[in-house]
């Protein structure tokens, strides 16, 4: 049979068949997807093949077989195993929820967001939400970061969670996809789940309320369907992506505004720095290319992994 991981614990994984019917599985023998070294070798999303087995009165499904991932997002243990952790995959579409205050989005972890979007090659949508809170000043600088991300070619959605504004538009990219929200605690993403299906009972929302964040527990994702098509994957106690490791010549890649501009520096492993005849410095002295941006690649460039990890990790 076919169907699709939507549960994981690490030894069990909840799987739906095509024929609708939720099926308890395990896996029997190795899996070795892409050359990944993983704790769970199976991670929702996963499309699979799977035998039904009948062990007394018992129903029990054996994966047998994995496909190819679209795509996947990892997450690697803080300790010293460094254990990749594969979070989920297929995802069609991540959102980053953006909030200008309360808690405050910079661009650094904006671009950080959407550079390992790059990287893991997932669709990303930016929600600038709570937008019914903000003053005309306010409006201007969201305004003026929606122009600078969709000229990189990101959609940007101005959305409040409370009032429904634009909720419809964030339902129609949502319809028969796979999605997740990430973003800062409090930037409203329960409140939007909420908005957007009420009935649907997130962990995502219960951490929040507990204030269970920061604390090291093993958290594994999880799948829902939508009733007006597709599936949301809940992703309780992180807040983004794990970090991709890549090489320094790599980066500028994931900055589509760099990349295009690439082919036109000097040297064809330019690092944007320093190296003389750099179309993407150009670009930034025209003020084609955000500062903001140039920032964030530096930082990234200047890799301190560590805290970058804690800050996609920890709130
Ligand atoms: P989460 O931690 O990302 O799940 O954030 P929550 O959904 O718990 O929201 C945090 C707070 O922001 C709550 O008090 C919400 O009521 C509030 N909130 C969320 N979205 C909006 C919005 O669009 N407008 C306003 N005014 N408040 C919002
Ligand atoms: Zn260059």
């Amino acid at each position: 049979m076919k169907g699709i991981v939507y549960k994981s614990t690490g030894s069990w994984y909840s799987v739906k068949a095509e024929n609708g019917t939720f099926y308890d599985c395990r896996i029997k023998g190795k899996f070795r997807i892409g050359g990944i070294k993983s704790t769970n070798p199976v991670a929702v999303g996963d499309h699979v093949d799977f035998d039904i087995e009948k062990k007394g009165d018992e129903t029990v499904g054996v994966i047998k077989h994995i496909d190819e991932r679209e795509n996947y997002i990892i997450r690697k243990s803080v300790n010293l195993s460094k254990q990749t952790h594969i979070i989920a995959a297929n995802i069609d579409v991540a959102f980053l929820l953006i909030t200008l205050n309360n808690p405050p989005t910079f661009t650094t972890f904006i671009d950080r967001f959407l550079v390992t979007a790059e990287a893991y090659h997932i669709k990303a949508v930016l929600l600038f939400n709570k937008i019914d809170t903000y003053n005309e000043d306010e409006l201007l600088e969201i305004k003026f970061l929606a122009a600078l991300y969709r000229k990189i070619g990101y959609e940007c959605i101005g959305i409040s969670a409370v009032t429904g504004k634009n909720i419809d538009k964030v339902k129609a990219i949502m319809k028969e996809k796979v999605t997740m929200f990430s973003g800062h605690s409090g930037v409203g993403k329960s409140t939007l789940i909420n908005a957007i299906e009420p009935d649907l009972d997130l962990r995502t929302s219960k951490i929040s309320e507990q204030h269970l964040q920061g604390q090291h527990t093993t958290t594994f994702a999880e799948m829902f369907d939508l009733s007006f098509g597709g599936q949301i994957i809940d992703t309780p106690g992180i807040k983004g992506f794990g970090v991709v490791e890549m090489d320094k010549e790599e980066l500028g890649d994931y900055f589509p505004e760099f990349f295009e501009r690439k082919e036109n520096c000097k040297f064809n492993n330019c690092l944007h720095l320093e190296e003389p005849q750099c179309a993407v410095k150009e670009a930034l002295e025209n003020e084609e290319i955000a500062w903001s941006r140039y920032k964030s690649y530096l930082q990234i460039l200047e890799g301190e992994e560590d805290h970058f990890r804690k800050d996609i990790y920890n709130e």
